[in-house]
């Protein structure tokens, strides 16, 4: 069975590694859909975030697919004949929105299910929202991502600065 684990993935971070990882166990394969059209102004284009997430996943690329999608999760899902949503919790401060969407999505699509996972306590707390603030403020984030997202975030800081 394919699981679909959709996301901003601005960027990719060790909480979201160790998720697919857990879920590669339980399930045939991972479709990690990134979204485009997220609310806020992202950090990394929909390429770039693509690109980010492919490296992080290379020595799985067996059982993880990357993809980015628009529009509404459940009919991306629905199109690729994906029933299980899969999303993370972290703390209770997650569990209202995540609540909220996984039961919005069921009305539009009673055959879908979401499931959630919990990561490693070593990540229970990270986001990609703290990470792009540490960075921001000069700090390293290298216990929360792998280098290669360090480095993509501190070039993509400096392009930012350059072009202010
Ligand atoms: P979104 O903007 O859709 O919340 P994110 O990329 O922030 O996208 O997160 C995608 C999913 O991964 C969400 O279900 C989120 O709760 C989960 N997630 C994010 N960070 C972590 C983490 N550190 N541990 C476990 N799950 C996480």
């Amino acid at each position: 069975m394919t699981a679909l684990y959709p996301g901003s993935f601005d960027p990719i971070t060790y909480g979201h590694i160790d998720l697919v990882r857990r879920a590669t166990k339980i399930f045939d394969k991972v479709v990690v859909a990134i979204a485009v059209n997220i609310g806020k102004e992202p950090l990394f284009t929909v390429a770039e975030r693509v690109q980010l997430v492919k490296e992080a996943f290379k020595d799985l690329h067996d059982k993880v697919e990357v993809v980015w999608f628009e529009g509404l999760v459940v009919e991306f899902a629905k199109r690729h004949g994906i029933r299980i949503l899969l999303r993370g919790l972290r703390m209770v401060s997650d569990f209202d929105y995540e609540f909220q969407m996984a039961i919005t999505n069921r009305m539009f699509a009673p055959e879908i299910e979401t499931l959630f996972l919990m990561p490693s306590e070593d990540y229970f707390y990270i986001s990609s929202r703290l990470i792009k603030e540490i960075v921001a403020l000069g700090g390293s984030v290298n216990r929360f991502v792998p280098d290669f997202v360090e480095k993509a975030m501190k070039e993509k800081l400096l392009t930012q600065k350059q072009d202010r």
